[in-house]
């Protein structure tokens, strides 16, 4: 997960990219709608004082209709008198274009809505398809709670952001219609609008947007550490209890959240600053200004005129203003958000795309093992590892033999297994299925494996769905699952079950044992059919009884499927045809005899 800022790309760009092609379409329509909602509202508010005026008093109506050809051709078209009937309709009439103006900016605001919304589902969903397809070794280091943040918060963000954007391009239509408006009422009261604004962006932007963008990125720091410890003491919950250190994660817990909730104060006091000082600049700004024109014209009828404009001035740009500066605040606060994003897909595209050459340059057909499995000449080192694991090691596996692995512990038993899986990609060398790279027919190679690991990871769902492990249940094969059900002997222990099948793990899955899970474990290696079967230390949790039991399911399949079967206990490998041994980045064919073998 890259951090390095992307200072030279501009916040648009990085929009631009971000967002797929039929989000940039919708995005075009919604502005469009939000230009139409703009107009409607300059016009609908700036009509306001007009039209007020003209009901109070219908002879400067008269006279501004007098002064204006296309009001006149109007007025004239529809045969209106100006009296205190026409007030009455031009009062109805403005009702009525509120009310539209209302409803279209409810319509406004529900179209903007559905774009954030479904577009941040669309791309957390696309982010968390690419977190999946990312490189087994990506995770090896990672840190989990960053991982999450990204869907959980950067994302999000992001998107407020977006909205934002939006919000902000809407009250700039407003505020200029307004602002060109006043411009014709009042030249004065509109150079004052615009000083205050610019006097307040420099401000927002000189000061307040770098402290912003500083919390904005220090809070998602934080916010990775309050969910780091929130994770850690959930799934070590049976540690933290026994050893009674509960105290440690809820003070660290609340340490760090305590880091956040400071933060989170700085931002809302500061999202506040600009609004707070828009409002005294501006009452400040004209009252002086009303004060100096009663103290220089002396007329209080003139000064009653400029009245209109400083009202809307108040009732509509005051707020306006406000408003830009809240979102120009939130969005220098989410940044850093939006770079994380960015960089994030930025990263993955360039390796995905990498990633999709290499294999393309050596795609083939499918892969359906005939003869052997060859190991040839590899070379591994874990990433940021200084030593290798493996150096110009070779291993063959025919087809329909077993191959047992034994080596001391930390050798590479585990390593090479993912080799195989094409879980590690090794530095040098191949992993050959009858000739053919793995890679060059990479989903085929993975349908010919069954995988039963030492823990066997369960989802909180029915026993079924465990065995047939990511099939929507309307395609889960019934027949398919008590048959490897059979195989794996497991289906006596689920008949009796009251619920059979249906029986949830989860809560009540935590009662399975040990011999139960590895059962289902190997129905759900078996469930697609694999030619190849690997077991990692399958066994290796379990009692020599249970282990006894389980292996007699294991020895079944002898001779009917590939085996390789890693085995910290020798006696589990006793009946493998071919036994290798992984030493000192060596994998060297050997045999049992001489070894102590405990049963
Ligand atoms: P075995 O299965 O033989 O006990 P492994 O294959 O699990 O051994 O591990 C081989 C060596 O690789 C060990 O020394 C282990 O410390 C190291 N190793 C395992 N996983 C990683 C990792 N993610 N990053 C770095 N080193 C690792």
């Amino acid at each position: 997960m890259s951090n390095t800022d992307n200072k030279k790309v501009s916040l648009f760009s990085k929009l631009r990219y971000i967002f797929d092609r039929k989000q940039k379409g919708q995005l075009v329509v919604l502005a469009v709608l939000i230009l139409i909602g703009g107009i409607f509202e300059t016009f609908s508010v700036s009509m306001m004082i007009p039209v007020m005026s003209g009901i109070i008093d219908p002879n400067a109506m008269q006279d501004v209709i007098d002064q204006y050809s296309v009001l006149r051709h109007i007025v004239e078209f529809f045969n209106l008198g100006v009296d205190a009937e026409f007030a009455k309709k031009l009062a109805v009439a403005m009702i009525v274009l509120f009310l539209v103006k209302n409803a279209y900016q409810i319509f406004l605001i529900h179209r903007q809505n559905t774009f954030i919304t479904r577009a941040r589902n669309d791309m957390i969903s696309r982010v968390m398809r690419e977190f999946l397809n990312r490189p087994y070794e990506d995770y090896l280091g990672a840190d989990i709670p960053t991982v999450f943040r990204i869907t959980d918060s950067d994302i999000p963000r992001t998107f407020t952001l977006m909205l934002s954007l939006l919000s902000l391009s809407t009250e700039l239509i407003v505020s200029i219609g307004l602002g060109a408006v006043i411009l014709i009422m009042n030249p004065m009261m509109t150079v004052i609008c615009v000083t205050v604004f610019i006097l307040l962006t420099i401000f927002n932007t000189k000061l307040l947007k770098p402290r912003l963008n500083k919390i904005g990125r220090e809070n998602q720091e934080t916010q990775s550490r309050i969910a780091k410890w929130r994770l850690q003491a959930i799934y070590g919950l049976k540690d933290v209890k026994v050893l009674n250190r509960q105290d440690f994660f809820i003070r660290n817990y609340y340490e760090s959240g305590k880091v956040g909730a400071d933060l989170a104060r700085d931002y809302a006091v500061m999202n506040n600053i600009p609004r707070i000082l828009i409002e005294t600049m501006f009452v400040t700004v004209i009252l002086v200004y009303i004060l100096y024109s009663m103290l220089t014209k002396g007329n209080p009828k003139d000064v009653f005129v400029q009245m209109g404009a400083i009202g809307l001035a108040a009732v509509r740009i005051m707020p306006a203003v406000n408003r830009i500066n809240t979102y120009l605040a939130e969005i220098a606060y989410n940044q850093y958000s939006l770079d994380f994003v960015y960089n994030n897909l930025t990263d993955s595209m360039k390796m995905d795309k990498a990633m999709r050459a290499e294999r393309a340059a050596i795609a083939g057909p499918e892969l359906h093992l005939e003869k052997e499995i060859e190991i040839k000449d590899i070379t591994f080192a874990y990433p940021d590892a200084e030593t290798n694991i493996f150096s110009g090691a070779n291993m063959i596996v025919p087809k329909g033999k077993s191959v047992g692995i034994i080596g001391p512990s930390g050798a590479g038993k585990s390593t090479v297994v993912d080799i195989i899986l094409g879980l590690l990609h090794v530095q040098s060398g191949e992993i050959l299925c009858d000739g053919s790279n793995i890679f060059s027919n990479y989903d085929s190679w993975l349908a010919q494996i069954g995988y039963i690991p030492q823990t066997i990871y369960m989802v909180d769902e029915s026993i079924r769905e465990n065995i047939a492990f990511g099939i929507d249940a309307d395609k889960i094969d019934e027949d398919r699952i008590w048959e490897v059900m059979e195989e794996a002997q497991l289906a006596d222990f689920v008949r009796s079950l009251p619920e059979g099948l249906d029986t949830k793990i989860g809560d009540r899955g935590v009662r399975l044992s040990g011999g139960q899970r590895q059962r289902i474990g190997i129905a759900r290696a078996l469930y697609h059919n694999p030619e190849i079967l690997v077991f990692d230390e399958a066994t290796s949790a379990l009692d020599n009884e249970t282990e006894a039991a389980v292996m007699e399911a294991v020895n079944s399949f002898h001779g009917k499927k590939t085996m390789i079967i890693i085995a910290h206990r020798l006696n589990t490998i006793e009946n493998c045809d071919i036994i290798y041994e992984v030493k000192d980045e060596k994998i060297t064919k050997t045999t049992l005899e001489g070894r102590n073998v405990i049963h």
